[in-house]
């Protein structure tokens, strides 16, 4: 087998990893059981595991969420995925479960962590038709991640695009504008695009949500969760597609593992939305 092809075209400039700050993209990794993580993001992630136990069976969760909007989507003629938010690559990532349904489909993933991308380039290089691009971007800063070299080879905004923000909202806080964000973003796609999004949400358990979030509180993002009706919020001038804003999101009923010891104590919601 020979080495694998590196499809993005950027090349990106080095950035200071610092090992003593806990990441968001490493804690998480650490949390569904990788190895690309350092003490400091094993200790915060032991503070967040001592509020809520079942964090790793919730973000399973919301694996399986990504992997079934994808395949949704695609199947419903979807071919452009821009997924902000990439995470460190584990199984059944979008570029696979995406061209698993349509070989064609194209990838830009965009994410700030630098050990995201150094990970993403390695291992998530393109196979086939579809093309599969890395950003190093902020979402905090939407017009840079639209015009990005990167993004603008592998999505065309003529053509609707899924645009996935899975997982990443609640580290964007209050005063960041996080609501503002997502209209910006998605103001700039066509009819007929779709928004797949998850977001941690306090309403089952208030109170360890409020213990839980404070392992996040020396890392390189804060958690805020939000509520339910301030997480439809982001979906404001869009069409939620059934079944709606849930906890387990699985409409075409063809979920591989529905992680069902984790009973009602599911702590995120995740939907998908058309844009009309
Ligand atoms: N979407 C994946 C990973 C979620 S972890 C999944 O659901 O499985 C959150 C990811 O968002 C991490 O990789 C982190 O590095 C990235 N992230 C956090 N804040 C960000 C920001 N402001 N801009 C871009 N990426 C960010």
């Amino acid at each position: 087998a020979g080495l694998p092809r590196l499809d993005e075209v950027e090349t990106q400039p080095l950035v200071e990893i610092d090992t003593s700050i806990p990441h968001t993209a490493r804690m998480y990794d650490y949390l569904l059981g990788g190895k690309d993580n350092f003490a400091a993001d094993r200790a915060a992630a032991q503070t967040v595991l001592a509020a809520m136990p079942e964090l790793p069976l919730t973000l399973r969760l919301n694996r399986q969420f990504l992997r079934s909007a994808v395949r949704w989507t695609a199947r419903r003629g979807i071919r452009q995925y821009l997924d902000i938010g990439t995470g460190i690559p584990t199984a059944g990532n979008t570029h696979e479960t995406a061209q698993s349904v349509a070989p064609d489909a194209r990838v830009a993933y965009v994410d700030n962590d630098p050990i995201v991308l150094a990970h993403a380039r390695a291992l998530m290089a393109g196979h086939g038709l579809g093309r599969t691009t890395f950003t190093q971007a902020d979402l905090r800063e939407p017009e840079k991640i639209l015009a990005a070299p990167g993004v603008r080879e592998v999505i065309d905004l003529e053509q609707p695009v899924a645009l996935l923000l899975i997982s990443i909202l609640h580290f964007i806080r209050d005063e960041e504008r996080p609501f503002e964000i997502v209209s910006r973003l998605v103001d700039a796609l066509p009819s007929g695009s779709f928004l797949l999004l998850t977001h941690a949400s306090p309403d089952a358990d208030p109170e360890r949500a409020a213990k839980a979030s404070q392992g996040w509180r020396t890392a390189s993002a804060q958690m805020t969760m939000r509520p339910h009706g301030e997480v439809l919020r982001f979906f404001d001038g869009l069409e939620v597609v059934e079944p709606g804003l849930v906890c387990r999101w699985n409409p075409d009923g063809d979920d591989e593992d529905e992680v069902l010891e984790l009973g009602d104590r599911v702590m995120g919601y995740g939907a998908v939305a058309r844009k009309p």
